[in-house]
């Protein structure tokens, strides 16, 4: 069940080089680098761009999509501070990769994702890697997942609109629960955030600067010729 490092050596050579940069770069946390160091990064991203699986760099993926930058992943996932007890929504599935990168980590994911060829797609790679701790719908994460609330933690991978998190993510956060999201400043600049709910109310702490494709509501439609940023 446990997906395997990869057999080519010049990718298994180039994973180690990306997991020593995330070293230097602050990535800390054991779990998080031992998740990194297992669930092949080649699985998905685009036949066409495989050699540039290990780049530290964000890479199309279909629909005006991308898989997230490495790093972006790594500092997000450590910014979460999983528990292997722990019930964890992700906003934007993508191509599956933070996705399995969290299954590593916690209890259930449940995952959403508004363009369903791309959650159709990463399901079928969750599946090959024998990952089973995963739900995934076609849904507005704008909106989060009602029926399946209170969640322990909460993560967001595109950028939302606004400098206030969605209403109804933070209603869906159990006490004590974090979210980790990307907001856009007045001055349209994104920050990555971390977001704590306690008794007292929301404690906020700004992380860094950030480049996502944008939150979109709504369910896309059947478009396939819809972009985005790269
Ligand atoms: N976690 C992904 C990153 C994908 S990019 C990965 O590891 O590959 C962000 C994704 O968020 C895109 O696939 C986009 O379609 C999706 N998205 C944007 N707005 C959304 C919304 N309101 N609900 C669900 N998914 C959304």
């Amino acid at each position: 069940m446990v997906p395997s490092p990869p057999s080519d050596p010049a990718q298994a050579a180039r994973r180690i080089r990306l997991l020593m940069l995330l070293r230097r770069s602050g990535i800390t946390d054991h779990r998080v680098l031992a998740a990194i160091e297992r669930i092949p990064r080649e699985a998905f991203v685009p036949a066409a761009l495989q050699d540039q699986a290990y780049e530290d760099t964000a890479l199309p993926i279909g629909r005006g999509q991308t898989i997230s930058q490495p790093f972006v992943v790594a500092l997000m996932t450590q910014a979460l501070a999983v528990g292997d007890r722990h019930k964890v929504l992700e906003i934007g599935t993508g191509s599956g990769y933070q996705a399995a990168i969290l299954t590593r980590l916690c209890r259930r994911l449940y995952t959403v994702e508004r363009h369903k060829p791309l959650l159709d797609h990463a399901l079928a790679q969750l599946h090959v890697l024998g990952i089973t701790n995963i739900t995934g719908i076609v849904g507005d994460g704008l909106k989060g997942w009602p029926s399946q609330a209170p969640f322990d933690r909460i993560i967001v991978t595109a950028a939302h609109r606004t400098d206030v998190p969605p209403a109804a993510l933070t209603e869906q956060l159990g006490q004590g629960g974090i979210l980790v999201i990307p907001l856009t400043k007045p001055n349209r600049a994104q920050y990555l955030y971390r977001i704590i709910k306690t008794a007292a109310g929301l404690e906020s702490e700004e992380l860094c600067p950030v480049r996502f494709v944008p939150l979109l509501p709504n369910i896309a439609t059947g478009d396939a010729s819809s972009s985005g940023e790269g």
